[in-house]
C-alpha cells in the first residue's frame, strides 16, 4: 500500500478468472482514492475519471465529489489481488473531445500500451502519428499534440494474478513435450 500514497488515480483491469484472462487487456473499472478517508470510489465513466485525474494535484479526489457519497459510506471497492490494479501518472491531460484513450495490457502483464482512437476510429500510437493526424485534419484546430500522453500506468505487481505464472510454465511444458515427440 505504501506505493499508492499520493496516487489518487487508478484504473483497473479484472483478472481473477480464466475467462477474463482470455479476453484480458483493457481497463473495465475506474477508481479514485479519497484523500481524507483513503477509501476507493468507483468512477463511473472514463470521462469522469479523466476529469478527476487531470486535476489530481490541484483538486485531490474526495468522497463528496461522488453523488450521494461521503466518507461515512463503506468503500466501493478494496485494493486487493482479486483484480489487477494499474496506477496512472497523476495530472495526465484530459483526452480531447471525440478522441478516446485506450490501454491494452500485454499478455505477460509486463506493460500497458497506451493509444488513442480518433473520432473516425483511427488508432494513433505515437506522438508523431498524432502530429501528422492533426496536420492532415485541420478541423481539430483547437487540439494540440500536448493534449495526448502515452505514459503507461504502473502495474501493481502485488495484484498480478498467480495464474499468469502458472500459465507460462504450463505453456513451456507443452512446448518441451512437443519437442520430445
Ligand atoms: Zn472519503
Amino acid at each position: 500500500m505504501k506505493e499508492m500514497k499520493g496516487s489518487q488515480e487508478i484504473s483497473k483491469t479484472p483478472s481473477s478468472s480464466k475467462r477474463t484472462l482470455s479476453s484480458q487487456g483493457s481497463v473495465d473499472i475506474y477508481a479514485a482514492q479519497c484523500k481524507n478517508c483513503l477509501k476507493w470510489r468507483v468512477i463511473d465513466t472514463q470521462e469522469e475519471f479523466e476529469e478527476v485525474r487531470s486535476k489530481a494535484t490541484e483538486e485531490p479526489f474526495v468522497c463528496s465529489r461522488k453523488a450521494n457519497c461521503s466518507c461515512e459510506e463503506p468503500a466501493d471497492i478494496e485494493y486487493d489481488s482479486t483484480r489487477t490494479w494499474v496506477i496512472d501518472k497523476p495530472n495526465l491531460p484530459k483526452t480531447p473531445q471525440g478522441f478516446r484513450r485506450s490501454l491494452v495490457l500485454r499478455k505477460d502483464y509486463s506493460k500497458l500500451d497506451a493509444y488513442y482512437v480518433t473520432p473516425s476510429g483511427k488508432k494513433l500510437r505515437t506522438r508523431n502519428e498524432i502530429g501528422a493526424f492533426l496536420k492532415d485534419n485541420p478541423e481539430f484546430k483547437g487540439v494540440s499534440v500536448t493534449d495526448f500522453d502515452f505514459s503507461s500506468p504502473k502495474i501493481m505487481q502485488d495484484t498480478i494474478p498467480e495464474i499468469i505464472e502458472q500459465k507460462d510454465s504450463a505453456n513451456k511444458k507443452a512446448k518441451i513435450a512437443k519437442g520430445d515427440v
